[in-house]
């Protein structure tokens, strides 16, 4: 650890003069993606040992007391590496003595995590929607194993030959002996929020200023009456020795900015609930959070589109957009009227020799991004279409580009075919507002 530190930082966290050093030289680090492919390599090839139990991919990082420890869960989908940075902070905190109580950093999928780093390092520069399959890892055979975040329900009881099963019963074993959990996630666009959290307590100091409500509830809104598998956190909230839990959405999953929100807002957590006293800095002392209330998912059809959708047509995400100055950065490709229907265009061949007058920009709505009420958020092509929301919200969870994400239907891929409109979400509609919670 000593050694990973030095390394990373070329500091050694035991010499340092004060409190403000320390966070100056952790914060002033711009962790890459190779740094945190170090700290899972040497997570990965630790292990903790639990009433004579070996539990692979998981390391102690000790604190001044043993008291039950906290745990930090980091990649528990593999293509998530922000929460190795607030692995990393809490080994800086105990090298430099100012780790309180024991915490126990663990890798939730060793097996993801360790072949999302493997395609990285190959391809280094492919767009992080590239490496989407190994949010849950790949088999031998290439298949899209299971999710780790979907356990299921008789996990205790079910033969466990399979990778999947036994994870699951690992991290039970050591939610069983913790205090709290911090489960560290990123997401496929820009999404920095608290997705949950036990007591409200927990969240004082947090740099995390959006705090999603009734994530659960929405996701169940939907699930079939036998529920077979649950989330991780799901399973650990009703045991009486988690005092504290929180999980969080890092920001984008390969932003050079989700290393430091994670590792901010872990340093935040642990000052918080007393397992080190280094504050951090410019903590934020409100009880007040933006707060997104997060509604059952609603597919393409619950958008008000009219009556003159076609058999033919595909939904494509867009925005309404007249000329080249105002298409978005993020759009390669708009929507023109031709001949009294609409056609596709790139934008380089748009600019070249237009095939009719520009109506919109094919777009990629994002995590968070507040749609107005009878906002146009996507077109049917040839019909022209349009797909306007019935009340403002922000999404989370959006429809994304079936071009980028070829491998979960899960995503909602657009475009979406006219007879699957029903089928395909478009997202989980968020009401933002100010909520007070109760320090
Ligand atoms: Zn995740």
């Amino acid at each position: 650890m000593t050694q990973l530190l030095r390394e990373i930082f070329n500091h050694d966290f035991a010499k340092t003069a004060d409190n403000a050093e320390f966070l100056a030289i952790f914060f002033a680090k711009t962790l890459t993606l190779p740094d945190l492919r170090k700290v899972s390599a040497h997570i990965c090839a630790s292990s903790y040992q639990l009433d004579g139990k070996t539990i692979p991919a998981a390391l102690l990082i000790k604190g001044k007391t043993s008291q039950p420890p906290l745990v930090i869960l980091a990649q528990l989908h593999g293509n998530e590496p922000a929460g190795l940075a607030g692995i990393l902070l809490a080994m800086a905190l105990s090298e430099a003595g100012l780790l309180q109580n024991d915490i126990i950093a663990a890798i939730g999928n060793p097996l993801a995590a360790t072949q999302y780093f493997e395609a990285l390092a190959h391809s280094p520069h492919a767009r992080q929607e590239t490496r989407d399959a190994f949010r849950c890892g790949l088999s031998d055979s290439g298949a899209l194993l299971p999710d780790m975040n979907r356990i299921p329900v008789d996990f205790l009881t079910r033969p466990a030959t399979d990778h999947h099963t036994l994870r699951a019963r690992e991290l039970y074993a050591l939610g069983l002996r913790a205090q709290g959990i911090l489960d560290i996630h990123s997401a496929r666009g820009n999404m920095l929020c608290i997705t949950d959290h036990k007591h409200d307590a927990e969240l004082k100091a947090s740099p995390i200023r959006a705090l999603l409500t009734h994530l659960a509830e929405a996701i169940a809104a939907h699930a079939s009456a036998t529920v077979s598998v649950q989330t991780l956190k799901t399973i650990l909230h009703p045991l009486p020795n988690i005092k504290y839990q929180v999980g969080i959405e890092a920001g984008r999953h390969e932003d050079p900015a989700a290393p430091y929100n994670a590792a901010s807002f872990t340093l935040a957590f642990l000052h918080t609930n007393g397992w080190t006293p280094l504050a951090p800095r410019n903590a934020n002392d409100s009880n007040r959070f933006d707060g997104y209330e997060v509604k059952p998912r609603i597919t393409y059809a619950d958008l008000d589109y009219g009556d003159t959708l076609t058999a033919q047509d595909m939904v494509y995400m867009a925005r309404p957009c007249q000329s080249v100055a105002s298409v978005p950065n993020r759009s390669d490709t708009v929507i023109v009227k031709q001949d009294g229907h609409y056609v596709l265009q790139s934008l380089a061949d748009f600019t070249h020799k237009p095939l009719g007058a520009m109506e919109y920009a094919i777009y990629q709505y994002d995590e968070m991004e507040p749609i107005e009420s009878g906002q146009t958020v996507a077109v049917a092509v040839p019909s022209g279409t349009t797909f306007r929301t019935r009340s403002g919200f922000s999404g989370i969870f959006l429809s994304k580009s079936a071009a980028l994400y070829d491998k979960d239907p899960a995503v909602g891929p657009w475009p979406v075919a006219a007879d699957k409109i029903g089928n395909v979400k478009f997202c989980y509609p968020c009401l933002v507002g100010t909520v007070q919670l109760d320090f």
